[in-house]
């Protein structure tokens, strides 16, 4: 019997040759190109850079950490290996070097390069909040104030001291905090109201306008103060504490009509932005409020932080707080924040910058 044809194994054996008749002059065409293909010219340059981040006395596992960062930040195509013996040629030490290569865009190196070495950079860069997108607001205020250590720099750039108020304004998504942070620069929710809001007796506050109110935390520490206070022949009430929004806003407007928007913006503060809206900060006077000379405040500056209570606006603490000193101003904290502030004579923006914004 005559075999059959096997069709089918005939068909695939044509299709293959006519795919190789169309394939193989296309890869020899092509040849030349191919062996171009940017796989391997990015090889090339990455030898380069391998071999030209040796020279800067980087030790092995510096230079894999270095291009294993590129790599993963995909920085790889912005970098040139002359970049790098440019930046070490011009003096840069090593650690500088590599932040420059990881943190910068191409367009920031590429000015870097075309300047004369940055002692003053060389020196951010070692301080751990160092941002280079800040780093001309750094230089204008170090100019304004040369005096300063360049960490406390940093510091104040983060906290916006050198903005107009009210500029580049953050909401406190927390109010309920007892380290709730409300500047010239961040603000609460208009329609927040402390749940835990009590009102004052008389023996602690001036009710005459109205019944005081605080949060309840706050008030049993207060009361514990005044008592201490009174054994020692000290007395003081509570004359502003708890405010809402609308009043703020009352008081705001007023205050901004009688006085130049210099003096507003100084002593007064917008609705959202006062941290008597906290239910935690506390206006205190003796028939007038409070001030430097005077028994009470002197009593209050030494003993307030062991009841939890800081006093917020300090003199000599203006440029931070952006508040002229307001010596009646307290504010409760708690008694574990209020001695670390107490002990180490910081503001509470610069508190909340270190030990409170960290934690997030
Ligand atoms: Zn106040």
């Amino acid at each position: 019997m005559k075999k059959k044809p096997n069709y089918k194994l005939r068909r695939t054996v044509a299709l293959i040759i006519i795919i190789l008749i169309i394939v193989i002059p296309i890869l020899i065409i092509n040849r030349a190109r191919i062996s171009r293909i940017p796989v391997l010219h990015k090889y090339k340059e990455y030898k380069e850079i391998v071999k030209t981040l040796y020279t800067v006395d980087y030790s092995n596992d510096e230079v894999k950490s270095i291009m294993e960062t590129l790599n993963k930040k995909k920085k790889m195509d912005e970098i040139r290996y002359d970049y790098i013996s440019s930046l070490k040629e011009k003096g840069y030490s090593k650690d500088t070097i590599a932040y420059i290569l990881i943190n910068l865009s191409k367009t920031e190196m590429t000015k870097l390069l075309n300047k004369k070495y940055d002692k003053d950079l060389e020196e951010y860069i070692k301080i751990e909040d160092f941002d280079y997108d800040k780093y001309d607001r750094y230089i204008a205020y170090q100019k304004k104030y040369p005096k300063l250590k360049k960490e406390d720099i940093v510091l104040r750039i983060e906290l916006k001291v050198d903005l107009d108020n009210y500029d580049d304004a953050e909401e406190e998504k927390n109010p309920d905090s007892l380290l709730a942070y409300v500047n010239k620069h961040r603000y609460i929710n208009k329609d927040y109201e402390p749940d835990d809001l009590v009102e004052m007796d008389d023996k602690y506050s001036n009710n005459y306008y109205g019944v005081n109110r605080l949060r309840s935390e706050a008030y049993e520490h207060f009361k514990e103060m005044v008592d201490a206070a009174n054994n020692e022949g000290i007395y003081f009430l509570a004359d502003t504490t708890y405010r809402s929004f609308d009043t703020q806003e009352t008081i705001y407007s007023n205050y901004a009509y009688e006085h130049t928007s210099e003096e507003t913006s100084l002593y007064a503060a917008r609705p959202g932005y006062s941290e008597h809206e906290l239910g935690t900060a506390i206006d205190v006077s003796n028939v007038w409020y409070i001030e430097e000379g005077d028994e009470e405040y002197e009593w209050i500056k030494r003993n307030a932080w062991k009841y939890g209570y800081i006093l917020r606006y300090k003199k000599g603490k203006e440029e931070i707080t952006k508040y002229a000193a307001e010596d009646w101003h307290i504010r409760y904290v708690g008694v574990k924040t209020a001695t670390l502030i107490h002990n180490k004579g910081i503001t509470f923006d610069e508190y909340w910058y270190k030990y409170v914004r960290k934690d997030k």
